[in-house]
């Protein structure tokens, strides 16, 4: 048993604690290193238990489908809490044009569930690979719709395994961000769309289809955006205009297709990618002026002598 295992014990708690266990496949990119303890709840109440005991010294981190996300390979310290589909996967109409979905809900599910209950508003989910608990904090969005469009009010389990309900307002929403509490794990959320007719919502969600199968290397591994749009500006432009579409760093690539897309050819390790990515806020800012901020959230340790500099110590 690991050390951190002895030390929060299994008593009482009916989800999965598996220690050292390897994310890599967890994540589109399918590279990285180990959470130290991953810890996969039964439902809510189990959470809420395993939080309350959690010494407070012990860092949490949330993952969700791991869709835009790099996970270093020194792995993750402490707790990774990852919500599992049986306990969070439930997607339920809740009064009128509402659908409360768990956390664990890819978004493509949420997308198909309101067509069926012919709400409209929520066909830019069918694209975005990720889940709700994903949604949620990143307040993903595309095609001219947003997360916190939707949002009426979220569900979450804090550090100290209080359950608390945050409205809109309380997500604090701004472009792929949320600034409600980083130590918050979501559970649920309660959507609201509008009734529309059955065959717009599907030919908006065909839309998106086609809009991705054109634009993106969706068979790719990747971790979609890597970089925000800097205001007033597209990432990907400017990753162009440096000269690094196809630009290639061990078994890492920056798309040929959509260059603010980072692509794993194979054999890349996490180490690859983000050395790849901070090559290109390097090239980008010496030739724009431009800092390019991360939209890809980047977790855990670097192994030993493989640290990365921002901006690869020439910002
Ligand atoms: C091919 C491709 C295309 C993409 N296209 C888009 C797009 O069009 N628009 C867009 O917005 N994004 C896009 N993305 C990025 C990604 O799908 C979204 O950011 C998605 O919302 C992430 O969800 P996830 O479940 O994969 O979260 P993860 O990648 O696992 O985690 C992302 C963040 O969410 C947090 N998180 C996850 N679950 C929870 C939870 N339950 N409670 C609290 N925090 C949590 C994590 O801590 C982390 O900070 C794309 C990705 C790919 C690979």
């Amino acid at each position: 048993m690991s050390d951190l295992l002895a030390r929060i014990g299994k008593d009482g708690l009916r989800g999965a604690l598996q220690p050292g266990y390897d994310l890599a496949g967890l994540t589109w990119f399918r590279a990285g290193g180990p959470a130290e303890l991953l810890f996969q709840p039964a439902d809510e109440a189990d959470l809420a238990l395993f939080m309350e005991r959690l010494p407070a010294d012990v860092p949490v981190t949330v993952i969700g489908l791991g869709s835009n996300l790099l996970v270093r390979e020194g792995g993750i310290p402490g707790v990774t809490v990852r919500l599992s589909a049986r306990g969070f996967g439930q997607v339920e109409p809740e009064g009128p044009n509402r659908l409360r979905a768990g956390a664990a809900v890819p978004d493509k599910r949420l997308a198909e569930a309101a067509l069926a209950a012919g709400l409209g508003g929520f066909a830019f989910y069918f694209g975005i690979p990720g889940g709700i608990g994903g949604a949620l904090r990143m307040n993903a969005g595309a095609n001219g719709g947003e997360t916190r469009q939707r949002v009426v009010e979220v569900r979450a389990v804090d550090r100290s395994g209080a359950v608390r309900v945050l409205s809109n307002a309380d997500m604090g929403y701004a472009y792929r961000h949320s600034s409600a509490p980083a130590d918050l794990v979501f559970t649920s959320a309660l959507f609201e769309g509008e009734p529309a007719p059955p065959e717009e919502i599907r030919a908006a969600m065909e839309a998106v289809t086609a809009h991705r199968e054109a634009a993106q290397p969706i068979r790719s591994r990747t971790g979609g955006s890597t970089f925000k749009n800097p205001p007033g500006h597209s990432a990907w432009k400017l990753i162009d205009a440096a000269g690094c579409r196809g630009l290639t760093i061990g078994g890492a690539q920056v798309s040929e297709m959509h260059c603010n897309f980072l692509i794993n050819l194979g054999e890349a390790t996490a180490y690859d990618i983000e050395r790849l990515g901070e090559t290109v806020r390097a090239r980008v800012l010496a030739s724009s002026g431009v800092r390019l901020e991360w939209e890809i959230k980047r977790f855990g340790r670097f192994p030993p002598a493989r640290e990365i500099a921002e901006f690869l110590g020439e910002g």
